[in-house]
Parts: structure tokens; C-alpha cells; sequence
């Protein structure tokens, strides 16, 4: 009887957050729509379930369009059109409103108060039931065409369904010839390449000092125009930590045209140069020129980097301010602004694993995530070119685009 009054077919690919947001949010703002949820797997919402060490890290605690939209080094300009429609404070009022609290930690992730990812795949599926969302597992969309005015869909079931609109809301590929089944949609991929991983130091007695974090450092990369500041940590083949995974998304294209083999130069003192720091040489030279080097840690650098650059340097344990000759004196000055270390290769970070590239966004409309190629396709998430840094950015883009697309489709169907 319900079916009866029905007056258009939706179909969403993929059971993530871009794919649930979109199907809940087109049932709910239509109930003449049919929604049907197809996923590949024998899982919903997988992600959302790892995210954030179990507890999903549903967004940033951002409430300002322009600062926000800088967190994403693909798709900036895209998401801020989009987050004039639903943003941060769209999502937290969404889930309020559905009985789940959020909260925000010091750094700015935001997490549900029960500290538990399940909380939010309970509310997502409970919104799925309460708006009749028919689910489908096991079901692997392999080709879409176009008949009659209708999508067709091909299962690897062999099964064929048909819709009036169709989401595609599938997720990143780390590989081109993974986007093959969307060939009949026209869309133009853009290649896709690793974004947010570490760096590898073979060989580096660096590495010794792993677990060392510096609070705020900078590094650049040599012959890039690259840089970033922020927490480094040393790691057992190299480095990573906030400032590192930074680097690693802005420069996810250059670094792979660059094969992972690249030279970087990190400033411990994160923005202080030269001068300034031979002028505190001096001042120390006079105030305390009797006080041994390797005890005065001057900069407050973690004791262990600070006796690794004494040693880099070639200066003695013994040495006093008043001995340091001016040959070892700049070379730590080197040392501390201007560290060269050899990257070769990368590590991926899994806790928060994203790639960049994707559907090209030249050829999605913003404001509806409707195809400017293919009248009712719809496209949502991360299979689209954006990608944010660590901190919740990806999953806000998720939501946003997801409820643009569902609501967009309530409104045509
Ligand atoms: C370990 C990990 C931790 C993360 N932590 C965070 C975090 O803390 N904060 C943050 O903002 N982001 C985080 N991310 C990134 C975030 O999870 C993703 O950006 C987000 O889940 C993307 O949502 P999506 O719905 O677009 O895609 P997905 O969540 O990837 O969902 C796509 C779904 O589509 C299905 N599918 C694919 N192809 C087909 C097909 N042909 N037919 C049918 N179904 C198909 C897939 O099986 C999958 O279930 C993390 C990612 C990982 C891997």
C-alpha cells in the first residue's frame, strides 16, 4: 500500500556516512520517495566504526566557513560553497536532535560524549528503519547505464534494479582502474594518490630518538615550495606527527611526482632564525659562559634531541659555553634551524587513512552534488576529489555532501 504512493526511486551505492546521510535525509524530507541502500560489503558504516581509535571523530569544532574550508588540500572551494547549506553546526545539531551528544576536545576533534563510534551507527541505522530506507548487503554495483529515462544498475549478483536518481556515495579508490564501473556516467576521475602518510629516514641515527616529540616544529621541502609547522614526532624509521601528515596531504601530488624521494629541512625552533639564535649564544656566552653546554638546554628542546645535536655538532660533554668554538657554534646553529634529513619512501598512517583524487569537481554542481554532466546522478563522500587533514574534516565533508544530495533529490522527486 506504502508503495503505491511512491513517486520516484532512489538508489545510494555504498553504506558509509556519505551514503546514509544521503538515503536517511532524501527518506525522511520525502516519504514519497523510495529509497533503497545498496552495499558491497557484508558491513555497514565500517568506517565510522575504526574512526577515531572506536569513538568517530564526527567533525571540527570549526564554526567559521572560510577557516574550516582551509583544511582541505583538495576541494576547498567546493566545500565552501557546500558548507553554506549544512556545516559542522548543521551535523552537531543533526545528532542532538536524534538524542546523540557531541563534544569537543582540546585540539578540536569532536566526538560523541559516549566516547563510542556505535552510538553513531545506532542513530544512522535507527533513522534508516524509522524512514523505511530498504537495505541491501552483498550487493556490488558493477556497471551503471542508462535506459528509458532510468538508471540501470548491474549487480554482481546479476540482479538489474532500476531508479529515477541515483547517489553514488562509494568511497575513495586507491586506484584508477577501480573508478571503471562509473565509465558510462562521463565523469572525468582525477588519479588518485596516497594523502596523509609519514616520512621514512632509513638509515638515520635520528630514529634512534623514536618516541621524541617536538611541540612545534617546522619542516620544508627542499626544492617545493612546501612547508608546515605544528607537533613532530620522531618515529622508528622516520617521522611523523601532526606537522608531517600535514605535509604529507598538501604535497600528496608532488610528492608522488617526486617518487617519495625527497630532502627536508626541519627547524626545530620552529620559526627562529639564525641571527636570533646567535644572539642568544651570545647572551649566554656572557651570563653563564662557566655552565656546561650539554646541561643548559636552552631552547627547552626534549633533552635527548638536545644532546643528539651536541653530538651532531661535534660538541664535547665537557664543553662550556665560554669553550665553544665558532666552527661548532654554527654548526648547531645549522643544526637547529636548518636540519637536512633524506626522505625516501612512506609509511602509511592508518589511523585515519584517505586518498586523494576522485571524481573531478569541475563537473559536480555544489549546491545540489548533482551531476553537470548526467541529469539525476548524485555524487557524495569521499569518491568525490575531496579530501581533508586529520581532525574530522573528512567525515564533515561526508555529511554536508550527503545531506545536499538527499535533500536536493526529496526536492525533484
Ligand atoms: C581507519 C580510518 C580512520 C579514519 N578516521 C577518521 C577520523 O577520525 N575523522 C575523519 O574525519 N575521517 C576519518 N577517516 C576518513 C573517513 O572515514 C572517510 O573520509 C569517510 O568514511 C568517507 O565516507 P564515505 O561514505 O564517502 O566512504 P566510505 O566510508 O568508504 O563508504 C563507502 C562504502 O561504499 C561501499 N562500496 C564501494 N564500492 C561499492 C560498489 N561498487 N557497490 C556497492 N558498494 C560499494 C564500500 O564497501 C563502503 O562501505 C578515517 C578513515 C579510515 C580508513
Amino acid at each position: 500500500m506504502y508503495d503505491n504512493k511512491r513517486t520516484g526511486k532512489l538508489i545510494v551505492i555504498g553504506g558509509g556516512a556519505a551514503g546514509f546521510f544521503c538515503a536517511v535525509n532524501a527518506a525522511r524530507l520525502n516519504p514519497t520517495l523510495q529509497v533503497i541502500l545498496l552495499e558491497k560489503s557484508n558491513k555497514l558504516l565500517s568506517k565510522v566504526k575504526v574512526s577515531g581509535g572506536g569513538r568517530c571523530n564526527v567533525t571540527h569544532a570549526c564554526f567559521d566557513i572560510k577557516e574550516m574550508s582551509k583544511h582541505y588540500p583538495r576541494g576547498e572551494h567546493f566545500v565552501r560553497k557546500a558548507f553554506h547549506q549544512f556545516f559542522t553546526t548543521d551535523t552537531i545539531e543533526w545528532f542532538e536532535q536524534r538524542g546523540v551528544k557531541l563534544k569537543a576536545e582540546a585540539d578540536g576533534r569532536m566526538f560523541p560524549v559516549t566516547n563510542s563510534s556505535q552510538t553513531i551507527i545506532d542513530c544512522l541505522l535507527n533513522e534508516a528503519t524509522k524512514y523505511g530506507v530498504e537495505i541491501l548487503l552483498n550487493r556490488e554495483v558493477k556497471e551503471l547505464k542508462t535506459e528509458n529515462e532510468k538508471w540501470k544498475i548491474i549487480l554482481n549478483t546479476t540482479e538489474e534494479l532500476f531508479a529515477d536518481f541515483i547517489c553514488i556515495a562509494s568511497g575513495g579508490f586507491p586506484k584508477l582502474h577501480q573508478f571503471e564501473w562509473l565509465k558510462e556516467t562521463g565523469h572525468s576521475i582525477i588519479e588518485p594518490v596516497p594523502s596523509l602518510f609519514t616520512f621514512n629516514i632509513p638509515n638515520h641515527p635520528i630514529t634512534k630518538l623514536m618516541g621524541v616529540v617536538v611541540p612545534e616544529a617546522s619542516i620544508k621541502i627542499k626544492s617545493t615550495k612546501l612547508k608546515n609547522t605544528g607537533p613532530l614526532l620522531i618515529t622508528h624509521w622516520g617521522m611523523s606527527g601532526p606537522c608531517v601528515l600535514k605535509l604529507s596531504a598538501w604535497g600528496a601530488r608532488e610528492l608522488q611526482q617526486l617518487n617519495y624521494d625527497f630532502i627536508i629541512s626541519v627547524n626545530w625552533l620552529k620559526d627562529k632564525n639564525e641571527q636570533e639564535i646567535k644572539n642568544e649564544f651570545q647572551f649566554i656566552r656572557t651570563k653563564n659562559g662557566s655552565q656546561k653546554i650539554i646541561n643548559n638546554n636552552l631552547f627547552h628542546l626534549p633533552n635527548r634531541l638536545w644532546q643528539f645535536l651536541m653530538t651532531e655538532a661535534g660538541i664535547k660533554d665537557e664543553w662550556r659555553w665560554a669553550d665553544l668554538p665558532s666552527k661548532e657554534q654554527n654548526r648547531l646553529t645549522q643544526l637547529l634551524t636548518n636540519h637536512e634529513f633524506h626522505v625516501k619512501g612512506k609509511t602509511t598512517f592508518k589511523e585515519e587513512f584517505v586518498t586523494a583524487g576522485g571524481v573531478d569537481l569541475k563537473e559536480v554542481d555544489a549546491n545540489t552534488m548533482q551531476s553537470k554532466l548526467k541529469p539525476h546522478l548524485f555524487f557524495a563522500g569521499e569518491i568525490l576529489d575531496v579530501d581533508g587533514i586529520t581532525g574530522g574534516f573528512n567525515f564533515q565533508h561526508a555529511w554536508t555532501s550527503g545531506f545536499i544530495a538527499g535533500k536536493t533529490i526529496a526536492t525533484l522527486s
